[in-house]
Parts: C-alpha cells; sequence; structure tokens
C-alpha cells in the first residue's frame, strides 16, 4: 500500500467511526391519536415528542420506521371543521422524518360517505395498509392507494407487513365504501405466505383489533418463525403480551401518544432478528421538536380563526377535573359525574332518576382546571350526543348495565359514568355477573334497587340503539332523540356561572358512585356486615 492509499484508508477508518452505519432497525409504534398537540395541558403525549424520539434514535444510526395501529381522522373538535385532515399534515410531518405506515381504525370511517376518507388518502403521503378490507369509493387512485401484502426494505432487510382491521361484528363501522373479510386468522395467514414468496426476512403485523385477537393471530408465529410482532389499536392503555417460540410479541401504547413503543430489530450475519422492545413514557421529560411545533402553531391558528371564542371563559372548576382518557374509561370521573349529572335534567318532566354515558363519549383526555373555557366542552364532546329517555324496570336495568362492567383488561371505551345511582362490581366474576351491588337513593341513605320497580332512564341515543354492547329494551315508550349533550353541559356551566358557583365535586370514600372489590373480604361501599 503507498502512503495516498493508506492515508486514503486511514481517513476511511475515522469516517467509519464517525458516522454510525445503520445498525438496524427501529420501529416506533403509536395508535388511537386525536389531537395535533399534547394532552394533559400540555405534558404527555403529541406528534412533537413522537418525533423528537425519531431524531434522537436516528442520531443513534437507527433506521426508523413509524407504525400506526389507527384510529386518528376522527373524532376531535379539529375533525368536526377538517375531516382528520389536520392529522393527515401531522402524519405527513412525521413520514418525511421518517417513513410511516398507518392501517384503518373504526374511527377513519365515521363518515357516511367517502368525500371525506377520498380527501384524507389523496392528501396522505404516509402509506394507508390494509389486508382484510378493500376501498370501494368509487375514486380509482384512492381504491389503489390501500397496501396490501407489503413489504419495504429497513436496514438493509425486506420486512413484510399484513395488517387488519375491526370487522363490522366486532365494531367496525359498515359503510358501503367498504369491503371486509371478518376471518382475521385466514387473511392473515394468507398475507404471511405471499410475503414468504417474496423472501422476507421479517413478517410484523399491524392491526386495529381486540387485544385478545391480536393475541390469538400472535400464535401463528409456531407455523412462520418468522412473524416477529404484531403492534395494534383500538384499545387507549397500553397492551402488552409476551413473545416465544411459538408466539408472537403483541404491543399496544397509551392514546394520544402518551406512551409508545420503540422496537429494536437487529440482524446478525446469518440474518437472523434479534428483537428488543420497551415502552417508552412520552412525558415532560422529551422536548418537543420545534419544527413540528410550526405545523402545530398553523392549525390552532386556523382553530381560533374558526372560533375565536375557544379561549372564552364560560365557567370556573371547583378542583381539577380529571377527564383523562385513563380515568374515564376506568373509574369514576369528577368531570364525568358533573355531566351524567345534566342528564338526569335534560327532560322537562323533572329529574330522571337514572343516566349513563360510555366513558368513551369524554374525548378530552386532559385535565381541566381553573377557567372553564369554551375550547374544554368542544374537546370533551368530539362527536354530537343526542339523548334519549324511557323507563327500565330495576332488574332490567341492572342486567343492561352488566355490560359496562364485561371483558378483561384496563380502559374499555363502554365503561359508564353513572348518575342517580351507585355500583359495586367484582371483576373475579363472571362477565355479565360482575355487579355486586346497584343501589339508589332511599330511606335514610342508600338501598338496593327495586326489581320490580320502573325507573326513567336517561342515556345517550348510540347506546339506546345498542352502541358499545349495551342492549336496552325497547318495548316501552322511548323519546325520540333530542338534546345534544354538549350544550345541555355549556347551559349547566353558563348557568352556574351566573350564580357565582363553581363546578365539580370531589370523589371521596363517602360519596363515592362505583367501588371495585380488589381484596379478600372488602365491602361494597365500605359499609359493615
Ligand atoms: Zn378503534
Amino acid at each position: 500500500m503507498n502512503r495516498i492509499s493508506l492515508l486514503l484508508f486511514v481517513v476511511f477508518l475515522s469516517a467509519c467511526a464517525t458516522v454510525p452505519e445503520p445498525t438496524g432497525v427501529t420501529f416506533v409504534h403509536l395508535n388511537d391519536t386525536y389531537r395535533v398537540g399534547a394532552v394533559e395541558d400540555g405534558n404527555a403525549g403529541g406528534f412533537s415528542r413522537v418525533v423528537t424520539l425519531v431524531r434522537e434514535l436516528q442520531a443513534e444510526g437507527r433506521d426508523v420506521r413509524i407504525l400506526h395501529g389507527g384510529d386518528f381522522l376522527y373524532p376531535s373538535l379539529e375533525s368536526q371543521l377538517w375531516n382528520g385532515l389536520q392529522i393527515v399534515d401531522a402524519f405527513n410531518f412525521m413520514d418525511a422524518v421518517a417513513p410511516m405506515y398507518a392501517v384503518s381504525g373504526n374511527h377513519e370511517f365515521d363518515r357516511r360517505g367517502p368525500e371525506q376518507l377520498i380527501a384524507a388518502v389523496r392528501a396522505s403521503e404516509f402509506d394507508w395498509l390494509g389486508d382484510n378490507y378493500t376501498f370501494n369509493t368509487g375514486a380509482a387512485d384512492v381504491d389503489a392507494a390501500l397496501q396490501r401484502a407489503f413489504t419495504f426494505e429497513a436496514a438493509g432487510r425486506k420486512v413484510g407487513v399484513f395488517s387488519l382491521t375491526l370487522h363490522p361484528d366486532d365494531g367496525g363501522n359498515e359503510r358501503d365504501y367498504l369491503e371486509y373479510n371478518g376471518d382475521y386468522v385466514a387473511v392473515a395467514e394468507e398475507t404471511i405466505r405471499k410475503l414468504e414468496a417474496q423472501g422476507v426476512d421479517l413478517i410484523i403485523g399491524v392491526t386495529h383489533l381486540h387485544i385478545w385477537q391480536d393475541v390469538e393471530l400472535a400464535q401463528l408465529k409456531a407455523d412462520y418463525p418468522k412473524l416477529a410482532f404484531i403492534v395494534g389499536g383500538h384499545e387507549h392503555e397500553p397492551e402488552y403480551s409476551p413473545g416465544s417460540d411459538t408466539q408472537a410479541i403483541v404491543m399496544k401504547g397509551a392514546s394520544n401518544a402518551r406512551i409508545v413503543w420503540a422496537i429494536d430489530v437487529d440482524f446478525d450475519a446469518a440474518g437472523s432478528p434479534r428483537i428488543s422492545e420497551r415502552k417508552v413514557v412520552l412525558d415532560r421529560s422529551v422536548a418537543f421538536d420545534p419544527e413540528y411545533e410550526v405545523l402545530a402553531d398553523k392549525w390552532r391558528t386556523r382553530l381560533l380563526d374558526k372560533f375565536p371564542f375557544l379561549e372564552a371563559r364560560v365557567g370556573t372548576a371547583a378542583l381539577p377535573l380529571d377527564s383523562r382518557e385513563v380515568t374515564v374509561r376506568n373509574e369514576e370521573s369528577n368531570w364525568g359525574n358533573f355531566i351524567v349529572d345534566q342528564m338526569r335534567l335534560a327532560y322537562r318532566d323533572g329529574e330522571a332518576d337514572l343516566a349513563f354515558v360510555n366513558g368513551g363519549t369524554l374525548r378530552i383526555d386532559d385535565y381541566i382546571d381553573g377557567d372553564i373555557l369554551f375550547e374544554d366542552i368542544g374537546r370533551t364532546f368530539g362527536f354530537s350526543s343526542y339523548l334519549r329517555q324511557t323507563t327500565l324496570t330495576g332488574a332490567e336495568f341492572r342486567e343492561v348495565l352488566e355490560a359496562g362492567y364485561r371483558g378483561e383488561g384496563p380502559s374499555k371505551g363502554y365503561f359508564p359514568q353513572i348518575s342517580g345511582f351507585r355500583v359495586c362490581i367484582d371483576r373475579g366474576r363472571d362477565s355479565g355477573d360482575r355487579i355486586v351491588s346497584l343501589q339508589v337513593p332511599g330511606g335514610e341513605g342508600w338501598q338496593e334497587i327495586s326489581a320490580d320497580t320502573e325507573y326513567s332512564v336517561v342515556v345517550p341515543d348510540f347506546l339506546y340503539r345498542g352502541g358499545d354492547g349495551y342492549v336496552i329494551p325497547k318495548d316501552r315508550p322511548a323519546t325520540p332523540p333530542g338534546s345534544e349533550l354538549k350544550y345541555l353541559v355549556l347551559d349547566a356551566i353558563l348557568a352556574a356561572q351566573a350564580r357565582g358557583e363553581t363546578i365539580g365535586a370531589a370523589v371521596t370514600p363517602e360519596n363515592r358512585r362505583f367501588h371495585e372489590l380488589r381484596e379478600d373480604g372488602e365491602r361494597c361501599f365500605n359499609e359493615g356486615p
């Protein structure tokens, strides 16, 4: 080697030392995101923090890909104006930082007609994925945009992706512009075979299904060892099912990117992948990305142009009102209590006996503290919610309410916020038989609901029609849908403001409406034997 060559060789070596070679691929997974900005007063989640995380991983030399498990176009305050185009803009920004792949969730199809979906897909620079559904929108370019049996190169290896979304039988939206196949395992298996035929090194699933369906799919690894992991959505708090030789890893993050997953995949010389997954909490310790913040500010300005009164104060909170999703979908919320109390006052013929609303109706995912702004009402109700009043016997009501406490795992959109009664449940018992005690006011305090007495009941029309798995008897007179909940709540806050009153009351051991038995020997409502 002559002197020049030697010099070049040394320069080459030192270049290798300073610019890290891509060592492997890191997948950043998020799901169920509705906000351009962060939540919890800016302290949690948000795409800005996702971008910061992605850039940090890239600086470490990782080839980063962003995966999204669905539910992003709707519902939100902004989507009532822009039909999710604000989120598409944010996704396009992220896609430019690191390639992004998203499966449709049920909320992408909230609109009855295809026009808004067509506009969203046309505006998208990120990839829409789907193997068990087809767009039949009438727009050929949009229908062809959905990626199936999809592969991409990452860190010099070929990655294959299958993706599935909820069939209408499982909570998906039935639409004229969609065709579904609900046999998830069969579609996954067929797709995996196609991907293997294309010579992929790794197979992953991106889904929007119930967690138990993902865990069932994960067993395909026994027959298809290249299947490494499945990342999903629909649930709003983190889910994890560990992997083995016969079981792929299953992961879901927390809604609004409060918690995301970072999944490192490194290939050895023989091409075998080593997987290392970790949850990343995106809290105040993760800075906003200054470039993304320009985009966030743009949408904030547009929103204020449309609703100049958005930051107007309509009332005052007596204490921090907790409407985080982790609260309204799992336990009693003081903001939920105020809202459901208004439902009982919706009709002129006096206060209704009982009312409940599914926690998933309350979309703000935030605390409301100090001033209550018009924006807080707008964000709480991401979609219209009209009420109905009917009559049920105590026995019927108890049976209806059991649906609110069914199933496994935390954080369900169908978990009810309640008024006019208190309930004690035991999740150790079978679904459908978990209510230990359901009490209404009576005598000196509370008494068990009377099985044969008729009670007036107010619920959202969505639940009356069977939404979220509640089966409400239809053989009694019911009011037509009316009295939108958003305006009922706004009216009540403005009226309280005029009287000089504040909003909200603390949930205490003495006044709580919801009690879950967690320990042996624990008594409902902590009462004596
Ligand atoms: Zn969903």
